[in-house]
């Protein structure tokens, strides 16, 4: 079965459509299709700008309450983003992160699988686990998992993952594609501690957060960890490529990551450094240094790392023809200054008001 994006008659559930990867896949959706959205969220300040849009239908309402879960298994196609995600969590609310990511997704996958709907599940690459520096590429079919001890609670996250993409495998009427993101970044990520949100957000945020801030970056065991990261607008191509070739990509598993994109921790803090000073003009003189801080203290007790993390995308290169194009170093220009124009007023106020 095809889907038309020029078809209007078609409705997409985008679940979790507040987040930082659902805004810019309802915005995708709305530019590049005639479809309609129905949209669901506990937050939708990330698309205020869309909330009288006719072609999209707003819930406000928690995924675990069942008839929410009902309603969305009522349309043809389930993008279900919805979860906690924030590292900065997995240990401190390890049974919510279970239920998050496992339980509440397994019911909609059921939901689902009853229904006839099509589900586009985004798992993590998390699920690949504890890697080594020595890691090699990680490839959907044939790498192993390894997780921490059960005390290591930092691994919930990867294994409630790993556990909902086995039982949405398991569920032999429902039509599924699983997505493994490798560290997606690009403008409106998270949150910036002390302006729009509490806590550690993600590594993009919390060193953005830092530099409009003024206050130093903190790399955690030395930032010698390496990520490879991705531009948000290669990954939504590449779910663009999946929802165009559903028989290419139904009951596969994919990563979306850009091996070319490999840094360490470390070297990210002085890219980013270095373009926020291109781009304020601020004397590299005038940053704070950044402080090394170790994993348990800064994450807590239960904190462990994946020390490499390189996909292999070899197969969605075959099967699809994906490539990702956008270099680290420009997907970062856009973030930092993303960050810049939109904290800075806020930070302004803040100030006013003291
Ligand atoms: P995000 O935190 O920005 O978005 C998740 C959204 O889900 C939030 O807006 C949140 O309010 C909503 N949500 C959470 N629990 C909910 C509930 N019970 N009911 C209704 N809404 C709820 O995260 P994101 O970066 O957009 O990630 C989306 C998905 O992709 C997640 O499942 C995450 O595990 C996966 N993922 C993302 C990345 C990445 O690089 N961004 C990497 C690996 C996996
Ligand atoms: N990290 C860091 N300082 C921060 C936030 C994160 O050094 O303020 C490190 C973290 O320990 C990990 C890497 O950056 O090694 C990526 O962390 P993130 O939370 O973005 O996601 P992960 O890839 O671990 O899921």
């Amino acid at each position: 079965m095809k889907y038309d994006f020029n078809d209007p008659s078609i409705t997409v559930a985008l679940v979790g459509a507040g987040g930082f990867i659902g805004s810019h896949l309802l915005e995708a959706i709305l530019e590049r299709t005639q479809w309609r959205i129905f949209a669901v969220d506990l937050d939708f300040h990330k698309v205020q700008q869309h909330l009288q849009n006719h072609r999209i239908e707003f819930l406000c309402e928690d995924l675990e309450e069942p008839s929410v879960l009902k309603k969305i298994s009522s349309y043809p196609i389930v993008i279900q983003l919805a979860a906690i995600c924030t590292p900065s969590r997995y240990n401190t609310e390890t049974q919510k992160v279970i239920e998050s990511n496992f339980l509440t997704p397994a019911a909609l996958a059921k939901a689902c699988a009853d229904s006839g709907s099509w589900l586009l599940y985004f798992s993590t690459s998390e699920v690949y686990g504890k890697t080594s520096s020595e890691a090699l590429l990680l490839e959907e079919d044939q790498s192993d998992f390894v997780y921490g001890s059960i005390h290591a609670s930092r691994w919930s996250y990867a294994i409630a993952k790993q556990l909902s993409e086995r039982y949405i495998a398991s569920l032999v009427h429902l039509s599924w594609t699983i997505f493994r993101p490798f560290n997606f970044i690009g403008p409106r990520m998270d949150f910036v501690s002390g302006l729009d949100g509490e806590g550690i957000p993600r590594v993009l945020a919390s060193f953005c957060g830092a530099l409009v801030k003024n206050e130093a970056m903190k790399l955690v065991d030395g930032g010698k960890a390496q990520r490879s990261f991705t531009s948000i607008h290669d990954a939504i191509r590449f779910i663009f490529l999946v929802l165009e070739k559903p028989h290419l990509s139904k009951q596969e598993v994919f990563n979306i990551g850009n091996p070319d994109n490999e840094i360490s921790i470390r070297e990210l803090s002085f890219l980013i450094q270095k373009i926020h000073a291109e781009i304020t003009h601020k004397n590299p003189k005038e940053y704070k240094s950044p402080i090394e801080v170790s994993g348990t203290n800064y994450y807590g007790k239960g904190y462990e790392d994946s020390l490499r993390r390189v996909p292999s995308i070899q197969k969605s290169q075959k099967l699809l023809g994906y490539l990702p194009t956008e270099p680290l170093e420009k997907t970062l220009k856009e973030s930092v200054l993303w960050f810049i124009d939109h904290y800075t007023p806020i930070i302004e106020n803040q100030e006013t008001q003291r």
